[in-house]
């Protein structure tokens, strides 16, 4: 039994330490994969990088808010003072490294960038309250929502859902988590954009609609949240289209900045 543990130990360190880098599914053989009761290589471990630390966030699902600016709600067609905020979700293999560039996605000719804050969980819960609902965020940083726009437009004109358009592979490219213990709550400050060096995006967390403890009390009425959970805060307005070859920077204050360079 203690070997078992032992080896299932070294497994899940390993794992971490290979995450991110394409090499899992050769790092472990099918005669491991048997041994330990599965018929097939689990999947990769999707983790993301922590700041202070060569320790990963090990990423459960990926939470997405829709129309959580109110600018943004509007250059969306929505009128934000009658529609609500909304959720979807992408798998959490779409996390991907920022650092290691965007690949040009399949399908679409309209590609489109959203700067978000990134909140990572380290518990849960069902029905938490706003007042404890920040006491589950590990950490704080920043991804891109990438949209495949006209399949999103399809999408929308035919009343169909949106996963090809939001939740195709690579399509959060994410930034290293800043933990709360070091680097506080990043509830305030400026959020932004630039595309080849263009500001495209420029904005302020408090604008969001739903805050950060609101978002988490009212995603954990509908799901039971965990650790390793992450929620993608929304975008400001100023989105748009990117091509290949273009770079795009977003920051938030505090929380440093990223750059993705679309391949
Ligand atoms: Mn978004």
């Amino acid at each position: 039994m203690s070997n078992n543990k032992e080896s299932r130990r070294i497994f899940l360190k390993g794992s971490a330490a290979l995450a991110g880098t394409g090499l899992m599914s050769a790092a472990i053989s099918p005669a491991i994969a048997q041994e330990q009761g599965y018929v097939l290589n689990p999947p990769a471990i999707t983790s993301m990088e922590v700041v202070g630390t060569s320790d990963r966030f090990p990423v459960r699902r990926v939470f997405c808010l829709g129309r959580n600016y109110r600018a943004h709600a509007i250059e969306s067609g929505d009128n934000p003072d009658e529609t609500p905020p909304f959720f979807f979700i992408k798998p959490r293999d779409a996390v991907v490294e920022s650092r290691n560039g965007f690949p040009y996605p399949p399908m679409t000719n309209e590609l489109r960038y959203e700067g978000e804050m990134v909140v990572a969980l380290n518990s849960g819960g069902a029905n938490i309250s706003e007042a404890d609902a920040l006491s589950h965020v590990y950490a704080y940083g920043i991804g891109l929502d990438m949209t495949r726009e006209d399949l999103q437009h399809e999408a929308q004109s035919l009343e169909r859902p949106w996963a090809i358009s939001k939740s195709f592979d690579n399509s959060a490219p994410c930034g290293p988590l800043y933990p709360v213990e070091n680097h506080g709550h990043a509830i305030e400050g400026r959020i932004w954009l630039s595309v080849n060096g263009e500001i495209k995006q420029d904005s302020v967390l408090s604008l969001q609609r739903w805050s950060v403890s609101q978002g988490i009390a009212i995603l954990s009425r509908h799901y039971e949240l965990s650790a390793g959970d992450i929620i993608m805060t929304g975008t400001p307005e100023g989105i748009g289209l990117v091509e290949k070859g273009d770079v795009i920077r977003t920051g938030i204050d505090n929380l440093g900045e990223i750059e993705v360079r679309v391949i």
